[in-house]
């Protein structure tokens, strides 16, 4: 039986946070207004241990929101140090922070080794300084190669966290900021449209009129070709869009931009769509077409509301359009029939005949 990956979130809002960038309200994107102390650490990873089952299950203890090490170092080891415990006894397997590009030490570092954390997590946003400074985000691109090159060196698995249509940016800036993380090598990445959440300066701008957030088709566009890069170059993408809440959802703190909450299964299926499309543009008036898929990529190959469908169907002027569950297919690759003609096609293979 194959292992489950299963993740204690412990939300440190604001926490020690010495900026303001101006799309953040820590507070209101965790949900949680108090600050995490040690024995919230050690009740948080309590209450979900006691639901996780698994013999064989992978526990990881992942500290969000905020800037953990910006935090004084004192109250990162008390947070730390109720966390290690679990790590010794090997009841949890990993812990995991989040934090700026400028908040990144030989002392900070030393801290969190001692303290079994495998896993940092920066958020960048941009590459771009105008990007960078138009939403105060008070450190530069130098910082984050810097801070990578030195986690590297220790040894941390690396991720990096990525905010597309931020005030000055643009798809194309965003796909350049993903090329100039890629080159530095990290594992995982995170893909997060823009929002604007109440409280924030940037409601502020967007009341006064002076920005406007990208439509969700764009922001899926821009996150797709985002998504393309990173995993072309192996980096692995472990989330697209913000998680809702009770709060964050429209109408409630998210007072505009390309909410959805199932951001990621848009821009997964949008990848399809644009397999499906290179396929079918090459063959010559197909009108009959039976896609076979992985069964746990066929709601995405379809699409929601089997828009992939709607779509093709009255692009290329298709009569029959089917697609099918198939075990015997790979996930992430399509296999398309039209007639006598079998053509496979897998996301790999489609990203290196694509330009990114
Ligand atoms: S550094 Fe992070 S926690 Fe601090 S204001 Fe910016 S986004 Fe929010």
């Amino acid at each position: 039986m194959s292992s489950s990956h299963y993740i204690i979130p412990i939300f440190v809002p604001h926490r020690g946070c010495p900026h303001d960038c101006i799309f953040c309200n820590q507070k209101k994107i965790t949900g949680q207004l108090d600050e995490a102390t040690a024995s919230h650490v050690k009740n948080t990873i309590e209450r979900y241990l006691q639901t996780i089952s698994r013999k064989d299950a992978v526990i990881e203890a992942a500290f969000y929101g905020g800037s953990f090490t910006a935090i004084p170092i004192a109250a990162q080891k008390e947070l730390l140090g109720a966390a290690y415990p679990y790590i010794a006894e090997n009841r949890i397997q990993a812990i995991r922070v989040s934090t700026r590009p400028d908040c990144i030490s030989h002392e900070i570092l030393d801290n969190l080794r001692q303290y079994g954390v495998s896993i940092v997590e920066l958020g960048v946003q941009s590459m771009d300084e105008k990007v960078l400074s138009l939403s105060s985000r008070g450190h530069t691109a130098e910082d984050v190669k810097a801070a990578v090159k030195l986690l590297q060196a220790y040894g941390f698995t690396v991720g990096v966290q990525v905010m597309t249509g931020l005030p000055g940016d643009t798809p194309e800036k965003s796909l350049a900021t993903a090329k100039a993380l890629i080159e530095l090598n990290p594992q995982i990445a995170r893909i997060y449209p823009a929002l604007v959440i109440r409280n924030t300066y940037l409601e502020t701008l967007y009341h006064r009129s002076e920005y406007q957030p990208p439509s969700l088709e764009s922001a899926v566009e821009t996150a797709k070709v985002l998504l393309a890069a990173f995993e072309k170059s192996g980096v692995r993408v472990i989330r697209i869009g913000l998680q809702p809440t009770d709060n964050i959802v429209p109408g409630k703190d998210v007072v505009a931009g390309p909410f959805h909450p199932a951001m990621r299964q848009l821009v997964e299926s949008r990848i399809y769509r644009d397999m499906l499309d290179y396929l079918i543009e090459k063959q010559p008036s197909p009108k009959n077409i039976t896609v076979r898929v992985n069964p746990k990529s066929l709601s995405d190959v379809i699409g929601q509301k089997k828009c992939n469908l709607s779509f093709l169907t009255k692009k290329f002027f298709i009569d029959t359009f089917k697609v099918c569950p198939d075990n015997g297919v790979e996930a992430g690759t399509i296999l398309l029939i039209i007639g006598e003609k079998c053509i496979s096609l897998s996301r790999k293979d489609y990203y290196t005949s694509i330009a990114i």
